[in-house]
This record gives C-alpha cells, structure tokens and sequence, in this order.
C-alpha cells in the first residue's frame, strides 16, 4: 500500500509543470478556490499564487478532494507584490480579463513559462493588475450571461495549456530539478 503510494508520487512528481501557474486575485468562495486547487492539480501545476488583500489564508472546501495537499500555495497581501515575484521568476503573466485588448485564450502560448491571473467572484481583475500584466485573454461567451464562474474559466484556460503541453511532451520530459524533485518526493512520502 505504502510502496503504491510511493510510486504514484513519482509519477506524479514527474508530470509537474513548475513553469506554468496560476495567480489568484481575491477570489474569496472557498468552493471555488477549492475547485481551482482541484484543477491546478488536475493539469500538473506545482504553485498556485493567492491574493487576499484582507490578509485571510484561504479556506478549502470539500470539492478540493484534498487537493491542496498537492499544490503549494504561496499568499501574498497586494497585487503587485505577487506580479512583481512572477516577474522576476520570468513568468508572462496574462489575466483573464475582458478588455478592448484581450486576445482568445486559445492563441497564447503556454508552453512558454506563464502564469494566468483571475479576478475575484464579483469585482473581476482589479485596474491595478489588469495595467500590471502583459496581456489580456477571454473565453469567447456566445450566451445571455457575460462571464463563467471563476473556477469554471480557470479550467478552460488550463485544459488549453495542458493540451498544448502533451503537444509539446511537456509531461513526459521531466520539468523538475532533481533536487527540486528528490525534496518534494521525501515531504509528500513523509508528510
Ligand atoms: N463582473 C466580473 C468582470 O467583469 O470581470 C466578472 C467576474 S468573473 C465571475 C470572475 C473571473 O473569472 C474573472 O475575473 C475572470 O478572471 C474569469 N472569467 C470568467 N469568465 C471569463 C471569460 N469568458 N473569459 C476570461 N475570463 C473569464
């Protein structure tokens, strides 16, 4: 049983996308921080980066499945404290974000390293990080509502840059250090 788990860790551990990330912009429902995480997971995303300007940790909730035991979450209290550490990590960071400039999500490049920033449930992606940003992307909406839930949007753009990925044999070349592996491998085996 042990010996399983151990062997599902580093299958997984192997698949892990340390170049491709998500940034969270107060989105405050723990259902859909929790569907988020579960995505995250979902697509082989090793950081999820969190806003919340109330200095709150987030809260999860059961639609995580325990998924954020797997996906390590850094918070930070202000947008551009958060922009600016992906920055210097040399990510491009695209917001989902209705704008006159946004492109289609499906014309980005994701197998470069990216990070993809989302608005909170209501107010969406602040003026600040929309400026702060080097580009802008939307889910074309062909209905009556304007937008997707927040969760739902992240799984859209993600499944997109997983897709892109497999394409490139992202996930079968492994994107780890080894020491970056040999440590995460040695904390999930003996939490
Ligand atoms: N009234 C808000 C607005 O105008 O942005 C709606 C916020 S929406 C419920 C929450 C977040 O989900 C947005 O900030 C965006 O990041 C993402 N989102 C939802 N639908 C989207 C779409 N069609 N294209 C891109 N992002 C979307």
């Amino acid at each position: 049983m042990l010996y399983k788990r151990h062997n599902r860790i580093k299958e997984v551990l192997k698949k892990r996308q340390p170049h491709l990330t998500v940034l969270i912009e107060d989105v405050h429902k723990p259902h859909n921080l929790s569907a988020i995480i579960r995505t995250c997971d979902a697509v082989g995303i090793l950081d999820l980066h969190v806003v919340n300007q109330n200095g709150k940790y987030p809260t999860f909730s059961k639609v995580s499945q325990g998924s954020e035991k797997w996906v390590f979450i850094t918070t930070y209290i202000s947008i551009d404290d958060a922009i600016n550490a992906l920055k210097r990590r040399k990510f491009k960071i695209y917001a989902a974000h209705f704008s006159k400039t946004a492109i289609d999500y499906r014309n980005v490049n994701y197998t470069e390293p990216v990070a993809i920033l989302l608005g909170a449930e209501k107010w969406g992606v602040s003026k600040e990080a929309a400026q702060l940003v080097d580009g802008h992307i939307t889910i074309p909406m062909l209905g009556m509502v304007q937008s997707l839930n927040v969760s739902v949007a992240a799984a859209v753009i993600l499944f997109e840059a997983q897709r892109q990925r497999l394409e490139a044999k992202m996930y079968t070349k492994m994107q780890l250090s080894p020491t970056t592996y040999n440590k995460i491998l040695f904390e999930w085996s003996y939490p």
